[in-house]
């Protein structure tokens, strides 16, 4: 069964790695290429852009596929809106691979926003220096601010805010680690958006420790697909929904 998983992400590369040792299924993974050096993947991997909705639905078409995980970054909406529109143009069955976002717990003070823009609004209030770990892309509404900024993303951002600190740097971390970067920098505020796992939520309770505001970037709105939060359970769904067809 030929099978489409949409990646760029830790879920995507879990779900890959089973699907090359499943005999079921002939998957292929596809990535942006955003990343400059991307980790080894264990499927055939095809790397760009398809073209927009109709550059997607010729794809699934003309390779035949009969399912599609959509595993992209919660925040990566552009793709999973447009594989939305193209599995459904082409008849192809979608779910999505996400991780479960972040919560707030006791001791937390998260400053809920729906966008970056809304984001940075809000940093009027709050006190320097101010954490970006926030993608090295969405870095805009930031960059004619006069603020104290340290920096954090895998690749080099192509601007960053005037006087701001960089740090290179892919995770994962531990609490420990956070506590010295945050308290070297003297931190004042982390801004991140909920893109929940493991990898990157020590930042979270380092903040909770140390008594400092998180600026939350909630998740844009999900689509309609079926949602898995395990690699196992995609592949459940993929047992049950693909079409062997070809
Ligand atoms: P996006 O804004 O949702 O997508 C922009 C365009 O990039 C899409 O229209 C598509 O081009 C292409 N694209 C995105 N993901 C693709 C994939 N897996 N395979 C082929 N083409 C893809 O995406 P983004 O936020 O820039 O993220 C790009 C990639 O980085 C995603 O794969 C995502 O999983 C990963 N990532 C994103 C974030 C984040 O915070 N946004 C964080 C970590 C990893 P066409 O229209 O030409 O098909």
């Amino acid at each position: 069964m030929r099978i489409l998983v949409l990646g760029g992400t830790t879920e995507a590369r879990q779900l890959a790695g089973l699907l090359a040792g499943d005999g079921r299924f002939q998957a292929t993974l596809s990535l942006a290429g955003r990343t400059r050096d991307p980790a080894p993947q264990p499927l055939p991997t095809r790397i760009g852009g398809f073209g927009g909705v109709a550059g997607l639905a010729d794809y699934l078409r003309a390779e035949g596929v009969r399912a599609v995980i959509d595993a992209t970054h919660p925040f990566a909406d552009q793709i999973s809106a447009n594989a939305e529109a193209a599995c459904a143009a082409a008849g192809v069955p979608l779910a999505v691979l996400s991780r479960r976002p972040w919560t707030a717990g006791a001791g937390d003070d998260w400053r809920r926003v729906p966008t970056m823009a809304a984001a940075a609004r809000l940093l009027a209030g709050l006190p320097d220096t101010v954490f970006l770990t926030v993608g090295r892309q969405e870095l805009e509404p930031f960059l004619a601010m006069d603020r104290r900024f340290l920096v954090r993303a895998v690749d080099p951002p192509d601007v960053l805010p005037a006087g701001a600190t960089l740090v290179l740097d892919r995770g994962p971390y531990t609490v420990a680690g956070e506590m010295v970067l945050m308290r070297a920098h003297a931190v004042g505020t982390l801004v991140t958006k909920n893109s929940g796992g493991d990898a990157t939520a020590a930042k979270l309770q380092a903040a909770r420790s140390l008594g400092l505001p998180v600026v939350m970037v909630d998740r844009p709105p999900a689509g309609t697909a079926p949602r898995f939060y395990t690699a196992s359970d995609a592949v459940d769904w993929l047992a049950a929904h693909g079409t062997s067809a070809v």
